[in-house]
């Protein structure tokens, strides 16, 4: 620390009697007069030693005893001064050089000061006087008198202070000494100003006190900033020195230090923060071409997120995600892809779901909406899959994968994705949650409630499952409705139960909806309850609960009704009696007409609503009668209902009813909005993937199993006897007996009698009109190739006598443009010669099934597609299996016999209930073994929903 002094300095001139005060570092000097009091001290002229004339005040009364002779300054104004130091510089006359002068002789002098705010004159009394010190020489000279130029000066320092009025007097008080008064100095110490840790202290006078410190704040020089909690300080000492350095001042961001000063940084460099010591150069893709930067700008198309710090490179959006790939599951899709090429310099890559649902006619795509799932989640992924659940059954979706890092909500860029088309398909149908008790009793409970918001096909029967509320061991039972209500008997009285409801359709089971209480009447004194059973379907299945606490975890043992059988209603003798036990007959008033939208071979064919108490309104095709029918025509027309009315599946054309007791006598149908299959597909030549056509393709086949599974032959299965609906749901239509075909404009007569449909039918039909389940299938691979050819006529312009001479001769259809030819495989499979020869129609679902699971099969060259359909015709049979274990075995998995045994799964049944979260959370680790497990779960799903006509929702 350096040491500085400003000197406030008397100095006793030689020609005036005046001191002379003044600053050492300004030019104010001022003029103080010196007052002799009650004085013998002299003003006298000399030379100092070196030979400068000066002026001196003396006094030498050695001589005369009793001397007090005083010589004051003038009033001193102290400014920030609290502690003054005063130098004297003096000669004194040894006594014992001075002959004659024993005991009135002094060798002493007294200095004194006195305080005051303003200047008082003379009037200070002498005890008003504060005495300083008395002062004696250091050295006294002995040679020669006053008047003799050698003199030995001495120089005494006294302190005064603290002071604390505004000015103050000195004094010197001679007692009898001989004494020459050179020059007085009178002086403060301060700190002068200094620049320390780039913070500028002030000039700063010491304390009052010699141990005392003065704490000064110090001011940052320019472009610098204090340091958060640590404001630079330091300590003036009271000998003017600086002490003490705390904190410190740091170069703004832009700026760095060189010495005590803050400088910018230069053009492409930057300092982002005042921690930082150093400018540093722009990282990648920025720049800058400024001085003084905090940070650096991105080149054009580069970005720099909110949270990216400006010491990282600038970053730009990832490109798309590759090699997107999907699985259908019916309602549930799978995406799976890799990683973008370029991630635009960020490990921050995530991807986003965008699902679109798109309609038909006219192909509009909307956003999905809340209503679907994604698991894990649809935007933030991090890995490269997602799973899409609850989408609608036989609808289209978009979805598209894009890969966003930080940057890519800056960017104003295209965004970039992969996307796929998708068709789903068939689907079990949503909850059942709109409960409502209608009468409680004390044995029985009645219960109804509203469709599911989804159905996903026809409603064929509901589940009521029900406990008691308390019992421990939680036994269930089932109760089966056709309709929306249902009565459970035989229950106790004052019991609280808990119900549960799911709905049935071809696709299976629904899940259960929301668990509803009920609490059975109190028992009364009065005659008993009479208890009625509800329906024929009642039934009561006691399983016992599983290891788990989740009761939907529960299976149940219970097995369905025999697939019905179709009833052909030329066998009744009474048409009418056929109809009316098929068909619902409708109230007309329910019925609203809209527009016609075809002519049918009875009459008009419109469109309109049909609207039945207690449940939705619905599109509804109305087909009339003609005004003036015979009764033969009237017969004829209904008995297409009779035959539609025995048919519940979700790709056989539903029938609502009919109106037989008014006019125009009407045959209600479900409304399928885009009308016949050839006509469609001729439309929208082109526009479907694979996928979605083999979809159609299964939706159809599964019509046809359901169809042959009744035991009815259709003869007349053709693409333009398929009607498709808004969802592209493919639905089985035209019922009729043998003549209907007569109506169909390609059926031509034969040598055996009859109109045949000649390029759909099998040989065996048309030479010698053996009709069966077997020569739909031939008629089945037609309607595949008129599909995957996009609605082409089936040989071409051939004549129908040259069709049969080519196919009589081993020709067969070649595959469509396009087809996979695995597809192919399977239609040549459906025109084997030997009708024994050709796959059925479970089997012909099974194939699609998989192809649509794998759609990779589809791409798969012929001979690893017949090995595809060998493993699939040789799949076991599940309903050979018993025990849970022989399956095990049979697909090589008998490891897993014990976790299987543990976890509860002790029938088939409840294995086929099996989700792939189940099969995990057995232990199953790895991949291979749970696709395995999962695959073989499907298949059995499959035979058991075929052969049982039921199956198991998962
Ligand atoms: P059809 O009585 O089957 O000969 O049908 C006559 C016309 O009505 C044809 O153009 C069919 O496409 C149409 N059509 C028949 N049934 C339906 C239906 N359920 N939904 C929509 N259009 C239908």
């Amino acid at each position: 620390m350096s040491h500085f002094f400003l000197y406030i300095f008397y100095k006793i001139f030689y020609i005036t009697r005046n001191f002379l005060f003044h600053f050492s570092k300004a030019h104010d000097i001022m003029m103080i007069n010196c007052i002799l009091l009650f004085s013998q001290w002299e003003e006298i002229s000399g030379l100092d030693e070196n030979y400068t004339p000066i002026r001196t005040y003396q006094v030498c009364q050695v001589m005369e005893p009793n001397q007090n002779n005083w010589l004051r300054t003038n009033w001193i104004e102290k400014g920030d001064a609290q502690r003054i130091f005063v130098e004297l510089k003096f000669t004194l006359r040894d006594c014992n050089s001075l002959p004659g002068v024993v005991g009135s002789c002094k060798e002493t002098f007294n200095l004194y000061y006195q305080e005051t705010d303003v200047e008082v004159g003379r009037n200070i009394r002498e005890s008003q006087y504060v005495k300083i010190d008395t002062i004696a020489a250091d050295e006294s000279f002995t040679q020669g008198d006053l008047g003799e130029r050698k003199m030995k000066l001495n120089t005494e320092v006294r302190i005064i202070g603290p002071l604390s009025r505004r000015g103050f007097y000195l004094a010197f008080q001679d007692v009898g000494a001989c004494i020459a008064l050179v020059s007085v100095k009178v002086y403060y110490k301060k700190c002068w100003s200094i620049i320390e840790n780039l913070a500028t202290f002030p000039d700063t006078v010491t304390g009052s006190e010699f141990s005392s410190l003065v704490e000064v704040e110090g001011t940052c020089v320019n472009d610098a900033e204090e340091e958060a909690d640590n404001s630079p300080k330091m300590h003036c000492s009271a000998e003017g020195e600086w002490l003490v350095p705390i904190g410190k001042c740091i170069c703004k961001a832009g700026f760095h230090q060189k010495g005590d000063a803050c400088e910018p940084c230069g053009r492409g460099f930057y300092k982002s923060s005042s921690q930082d010591l150093q400018c540093s150069r722009c990282p990648a893709h920025s720049y800058n071409d400024r001085e003084g930067s905090w940070r650096c700008d991105c080149e054009d198309g580069y970005y720099r997120a909110l949270s990216d710090p400006p010491s990282v490179a600038c970053t730009r959006p990832p490109s798309a995600p590759q090699n997107l790939l999907y699985n259908i599951n019916h309602t549930t899709v799978s995406l799976e892809w890799t990683p973008p090429a370029d991630t635009g310099g960020r490990n921050d890559v995530m991807y986003r779901i965008i699902c679109r649902r798109c309609t038909w006619e006219p192909e509009e795509c909307f956003p999905c909406g809340s209503n679907v799932g994604y698991s894990p989640q649809q935007s933030g992924l991090t890995d490269t899959y997602v799973t899409i659940t609850d989408l609608l059954a036989h609808a289209n979706y978009t979805f598209e994968v894009e890969a966003v890092n930080g940057v890519s909500d800056l960017s104003r860029t295209q965004r970039l994705f992969a996307a796929v088309s998708i068709a789903t398909s068939q689907a079990a149908p949503s909850q059942v949650s709109e409960v409502i008790k209608e009468r409680v009793q004390q044995h029985s409970i009645q219960l109804s409630w509203q469709e599911p918001e989804q159905p996903n096909g026809v409603i064929t029967e509901y589940e009521i499952k029900y406990y008691e509320k308390d019992q421990k061991n939680r036994i269930y039972s089932t109760v089966k409705s056709k309709s929306t209500s249902a009565t459970v008997n035989n229950l106790k009285p004052s019991t609280a139960y808990i119900f549960q409801i799911r709905a049935f359709t071809a696709a299976g089971y629904g899940t259960f909806g929301p668990r509803v209480e009920v609490t059975t009447k109190e028992e009364s004194t009065g005659s008993g309850e009479q208890i009625i059973s509800f329906c024929s379907l009642c039934r009561h299945c006691g399983y016992s609960k599983a290891d788990q606490e989740g009761d939907e975890e529960l299976y149940f043992q219970f097995k369905f009704p025999g697939t019905k059988t179709y009833i052909d209603p030329e066998t009744y003798e009474d048409p009418n009696r056929a109809v009316h036990q098929f068909a619902k007959e409708l109230d007309a008033s329910c019925i609203k007409i809209e527009r016609v939208i075809g002519a049918g071979e009875f009459g008009e064919v419109c469109s309109g609503r049909l609207k039945l108490p207690g449940k939705r309104d619905v599109s509804v095709a109305i087909k009339t009668l003609k005004v003036g029918y015979t009764e033969k025509q009237r017969r004829d027309f209904l008995c297409e209902a009779s035959i539609m009315g025995q048919f519940d599946h979700p790709n056989v054309v539903h029938l609502e009813g009919v109106v037989t007791r008014g006019k125009p006598v009407m045959i209600v149908i479900e409304y399928m909005e885009n009308g016949s299959l050839d006509a469609f597909l001729r439309k929208h030549d082109g526009q479907f993937t694979v996928i979605q056509l083999v979809g159609m393709l299964r939706g159809i086949a599964a019509g046809m199993r359901y169809l042959s599974d009744m035991g009815y032959v259709h003869r007349d299965l053709a693409a333009r006897n398929i009607l498709v609906n808004s969802n592209l749901v493919c639905k089985v239509s035209d019922f009729g007996l043998s003549r209907v075909i007569d109506d169909d404009p390609e059926a031509v007569y034969t040598t055996t009698g009859g109109k045949i449909p000649v390029r759909w039918t099998a040989m065996e039909a048309i030479q010698y009109r053996k009709f069966t389940s077997a020569s739909d299938v031939w008629s089945y691979g037609i309607l595949m190739w008129e599909v995957m050819s996009y609605g082409e006529r089936p040989y071409w312009d051939m004549s129908n006598q040259d069709v049969i001479k080519a196919i009589e001769e081993g020709y067969r259809l070649p595959a469509p443009m396009d087809c996979p030819p695995g597809l192919h495989q399977l239609m040549l499979d459906c025109w084997q010669k030997d009708r024994a020869d050709r796959p059925k129609f479970d089997q012909i679902v099974g194939i699609l099934d998989k192809m649509i699971r794998n759609p990779n099969t589809l791409k798969t060259p012929m001979g690893t597609f017949s090995i595809l359909l060998q493993e699939y015709y040789n799949t076991p049979d599940f309903n050979s299996f018993r025990l849970v274990s022989e399956w095990l075995e049979a697909i090589k998995m008998e490891r897993y016999v014990d976790s299987f045994t543990a976890a509860g799964y002790s029938s088939l049944e409840s294995v086929a209930r099996m989700t792939i979260e189940d099969v995990m959370s057995l232990g199953i680790s790895l991949v291979g073994h749970q696709k395995k497990i999962m695959s073989s779960i499907q298949t059995m799903r499959a035979q058991m929903l075929h052969l049982h006509g039921t199956g198991v929702q998962v």
